[in-house]
């Protein structure tokens, strides 16, 4: 199978601008936050199991699932969202292995937003790279790219791994605390990186 880098980070920590780059040098690109959107859009394959669990009130008008209602129920019901993960996650798991498997490329980086969280991933991955940035920096980049208030994002932060501790467990970290300028040359360094790696 292809090698594969597992690339995480966490929320506004740059993990798109990483993919994206290694993307454009060449590496093939998995992402388990486009395939859980492909799951769970009009049609997709997890969504008659999801009507079955929760009814039609978590259905949108076009078939897809209603994200707002979703998480309202997940709110007001915590075993809602683990009925949910139980059904969404197998099927990312085993779309994303199909897609790794397909991929034309040096090497695939495989991104996992909660990839420290959630376990089972890292097996799947030859290497883990942690995109890292101090914590002021996370919150300041959400909120420039979305009405989130604060405390919100504090809340999705503090659900996440700790910043020591995806340090703790990456083989490689990407410093994005400086401009994105600052942010290509070592992009383009992790790729022959991972090019030489992968030859191995
Ligand atoms: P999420 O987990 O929330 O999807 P992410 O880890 O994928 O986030 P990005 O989407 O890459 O992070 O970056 C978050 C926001 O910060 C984006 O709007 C992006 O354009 C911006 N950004 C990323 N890196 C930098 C940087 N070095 N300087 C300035 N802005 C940046």
């Amino acid at each position: 199978r292809p090698y594969v880098v597992g690339l995480t980070g966490g929320i506004g920590s740059g993990k798109t601008a990483v993919a994206d780059g290694l993307g454009r040098l060449g590496a093939a690109l998995v992402d388990t936050d486009l395939i859980a959107h492909t799951l769970t859009a009009p049609g997709g394959a997890a969504m008659a199991e999801i009507e079955t669990a929760f009814g039609p009130a978590v259905i949108a008008a076009d078939g897809s699932l209603d994200r707002a209602a979703m998480r309202a129920l997940a709110f007001s019901d915590p075993a809602a969202r683990g009925r949910l993960e139980a059904i969404l996650h197998p099927l990312i798991r085993s779309e994303s292995a199909r897609q790794c498997a397909a991929a034309q490329a040096p090497y695939v980086v495989l991104v996992v937003p909660l990839l420290v969280e959630s376990g089972n991933w890292r097996e799947r991955c030859d290497r883990l790279c942690v995109v890292d940035c101090p914590e002021s920096l996370q919150i300041e980049r959400v909120r420039a790219r979305s009405a989130l208030p604060e405390a919100q994002i504090r809340a999705i932060m503090a659900a996440q791994a700790s910043r020591a501790e995806r340090l703790a467990v990456a083989d490689d970290v990407i410093d994005n605390s400086g401009p994105l300028a600052e942010l290509t040359p070592r992009i383009e360094a992790l790729h022959r990186r991972y090019l030489a790696l992968a030859k191995r």
